[in-house]
């Protein structure tokens, strides 16, 4: 790349960091670093109804968990572009300005149509089997038309005015040529509401040239905006960015756009968090939403995505959210992550976390707990898919006294002779009451168990597993024995003795 790569992540704080925009930014953070360009965060906070109280923080913060940075903001601003949030942007009359330029040129006029009066246009038009346009009525009206207007306290939007069948076209990254007809652009647009805001196609553009930006990647959604858009440039006279519209994230169930109405998909950055997924998987995850690499390889780590990051691989179709391939990538991670590290950040999730398999897990001393999540890591790490899992496991194993195991399963199952079920037991619980505690005596006091008895394979594991778990079916369970204290284990084996 020839020119100083400029690219930014430009959110509205209408709400949590969702999937959608944590892919933006991620696209635009792999571009900046791969390129040795510059990331920047600005904040589009002009459509005040929409904004909610923390808005920006939350993006900021799942940004900065995600593990996606940026080097001009509004906390880093760098004094020639700044400020970065068009609320105060718009306070300095950076907008303005240019709304003055082109209504000063005749690119653009006021409208004074009320609300009503546009509503009665578009029922009509839909009456009409039209596609609702704004048919320009105030366009090119009188001087004594507009103080007549005002002289009714009517305060005016500002609208762009459209040339007439117009190509705007570009290449696109992700979608290759895309042009369309100034004529189905729904009209002339609003740049400035009544109240002195300007639109988002009208600031984003004044923005994007003033902050130097070289590269737009975007959500496909925005794609109808960007002609536009195009058009303020070209009435400005300036340059429009490269364009790259992102793949749009689809619900495999619905085939549809991912809604936030899709109750049964996990979609906020916060939600993964949450539930215990590791920032890095996520990362890995979400660049797969769009894009790929050469090759059949799925887990990179960011380092290595941001080497191999190659724009022209942007794909066109939709990306379908699969939330089976997001366990699966976690679990990788959590496979491969060192055990005193994973220890580390399972604790980390316990204490910061706001769900009750992490609240459970408060209440046990902090050094205990250490121990108890690095045994149970030790059990679990190859078939958990998240940090929750390991939490649950645990917690299980910390309150095992307190669970009721059903051990009619084996009572009443013929394959298993009582006796035998008993002998076994008791055999363990004589070995352990006089040995040591760790897993290498737990694993030979059971080998010895099946030799001193003659009892082997199932008939040996299965009422082990029962006795220490509930279940028949069990990791290594002198594993699990070494998780408990040796009095636990005891008791363990005298509850299921009592219940044969
Ligand atoms: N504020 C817009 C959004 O959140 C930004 C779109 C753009 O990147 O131009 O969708």
């Amino acid at each position: 790349m020839d020119q100083k790569v400029r690219v930014r992540y430009a959110p509205s704080p209408t709400g949590y960091l969702h999937i959608g925009n944590a892919q933006s930014a991620l696209f635009n953070y792999l571009f900046a670093r791969h390129f040795n360009g510059t990331m920047v965060l600005r904040i589009e906070d002009t459509d005040t109804k929409r904004n909610v109280n923390a808005g920006e923080e939350s993006q900021r913060e799942n940004l900065h968990w995600l593990g996606i940075d940026w080097d001009e903001g509004p906390n880093k601003p760098n004094p020639k572009y700044a400020p970065y949030r068009q609320s105060e942007r718009n306070e300095q009359g950076i907008y303005h300005k240019y709304i003055q330029e082109l209504l000063d040129k005749g690119y653009a006029y006021k409208d004074y149509s009320t609300p009503e009066e546009l509503e009665e246009m578009r029922e009509r038009q839909r009456a009409n089997g039209e596609a609702p346009h704004y048919d320009g009525r105030w366009y090119g009206r009188s001087e004594e038309d507009q103080k007549a207007a005002e002289a009714q306290g009517l305060k005016p939007t500002i609208r762009f005015h459209f040339p007439e069948d117009h190509e705007y076209e570009w290449d696109d990254i992700a979608r290759g040529h895309v042009s369309f007809n100034s004529d189905n652009l729904g009209g002339d647009f609003i740049i400035e509401k009544s109240d002195g805001m300007p639109t988002y196609n009208f600031a984003v553009v004044v923005d994007d040239h003033s902050m130097e930006i070289t590269h737009v990647l975007r959500g496909a959604d925005h794609i109808s905006n960007t002609p536009k858009q195009m058009a303020i440039y070209e009435a400005l006279g300036w340059d429009h960015p490269t364009f790259c519209h992102i793949p749009l994230i689809f619900n495999p169930k619905t085939r549809k756009k991912l809604s936030k109405r899709d109750k049964d998909t996990l979609q906020f950055i916060n939600e993964y968090k949450k539930h215990g997924y590791l920032p890095e998987a996520i990362f890995n995850f979400i660049a797969f939403l769009g894009w790929s690499p050469v090759g059949e390889r799925e887990i990179y780590s960011p380092e290595e995505l941001i080497k191999v990051y190659d724009p022209d691989r942007m794909s066109k179709a939709p990306a379908y959210f699969d939330q089976k391939k997001m366990d699966w990538m976690n679990a990788q991670y959590i496979k491969d992550m060192d055990v005193e590290e994973l220890t580390k950040r399972t604790m980390d999730w316990v204490n910061d976390g706001e769900i009750d398999e992490a609240k459970n897990l408060q209440s046990v001393p902090a050094d205990e707990l250490k121990v108890l999540l690095a045994k149970t890591i030790h059990v679990h790490q190859r078939d958990v898919n998240t940090l929750m899992d390991i939490a649950k496991h645990a917690w299980d194993y910390y309150t095992v006294l307190d669970q009721q195991f059903d051990y009619s399963q084996l009572v009443d199952d013929d394959k298993f002779d009582n006796a035998e079920v008993v002998a076994v037991l008791n055999g363990l619980k004589d070995k352990i009451a006089n040995g040591g505690d760790d897993e290498d005596f737990y694993s030979q006091a059971i080998k010895e168990v099946g030799k001193d008895t003659g009892i082997k394979g199932r008939n040996l594991y299965f009422p082990l597993n029962l006795a220490f778990t509930g279940s028949t079916s069990a990791p290594q369970i002198y594993e699990i024995m070494a998780i408990y204290s040796k009095d636990t284990d005891i008791e363990l084996l005298d509850r299921m003795i009592a219940a044969f």
